[in-house]
């Protein structure tokens, strides 16, 4: 299966899963994660219609940027290192990985040197596996109130990656969870915070949090197959 075959597959997936739940599947966006494959496997994608591509390693995500078409819409998925943010200024167009206020500051710090605002999604931890990034649970509600007060970024919803299951319908209850966080952020009306992205579900179980409410997918595998850990 070529790239094109394999993003074909998923669209018709999303399609079903959409409709399984009663949702308009033009609701749910593809982000193709590009992390470790190499630009000619992006543009592979590209020309075969993916515009949202997702990256996690700044250094690698910023070489292959650079190299690739300027209509690209990238997002940042990765945990990321504050000094690392002024790197992603000027190429991102949504970062899904705040869990910190420091790292907040930063990105407000860096957009309004070209008076500029960056969109971003809180992430939540929330089975609390200490591997994983992302906020607790209950610091969320802080978190937000504490971000939306910086001017020079937008929070536009959540993110969250449930432990990794073989089995699909156990990622579920995360799923649900971070949709039901979203509602009570909602809940709380705090100025300049829109909860209207839930970014969760990859190769493995996007069809799960599809019909759980997941309006951004991150798939990497199922698009470019296997990658090489460096
Ligand atoms: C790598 C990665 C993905 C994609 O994982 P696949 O299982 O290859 O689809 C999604 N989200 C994040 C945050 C990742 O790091």
């Amino acid at each position: 299966m070529s790239i094109a075959d394999n993003l074909r597959d998923i669209h018709e997936r999303i399609r079903a899963a959409a409709e399984r739940a009663g949702r308009d599947p033009g609701s749910v966006k593809l982000v193709a994660v590009s992390k470790t494959q190499p630009a000619e496997a992006v543009a592979a994608a590209l020309e075969a219609g993916q515009i949202i591509f997702g990256e996690n390693y700044v250094q690698e995500f910023t070489d292959k940027a650079h190299r690739l078409p300027g209509n690209i819409r990238w997002h940042f998925i990765g945990s990321l290192q504050t000094n690392k943010v002024k790197y992603l200024a000027g190429i991102t167009s949504l970062i899904h990985s705040v869990d910190r206020i420091s790292l907040a500051q930063e990105i407000n710090r860096q957009w309004e040197k070209s008076d500029g605002v960056c969109d971003i999604l809180l992430q939540v931890n929330i089975s609390g596996e200490e591997t994983k990034s992302g906020t607790t649970t209950s610091g969320v509600i802080e978190l937000a109130r504490q971000t939306a007060t910086l001017p020079h970024l937008r929070i536009r919803g959540l993110m969250t990656m449930p432990p990794f299951f073989d089995e699909p319908e156990l990622a579920r209850p995360y799923f649900r969870e971070l949709k039901r966080l979203a509602g009570v952020i909602t809940a709380e009306n705090i100025p300049c915070v829109s909860m209207e992205e839930l970014s969760m579900g990859m190769s493995g179980d996007f069809e799960v949090a599809i019909e759980e409410g997941a309006t951004l997918v991150r798939v990497g595998t199922a698009i470019f197959g296997e990658r090489y850990y460096r």
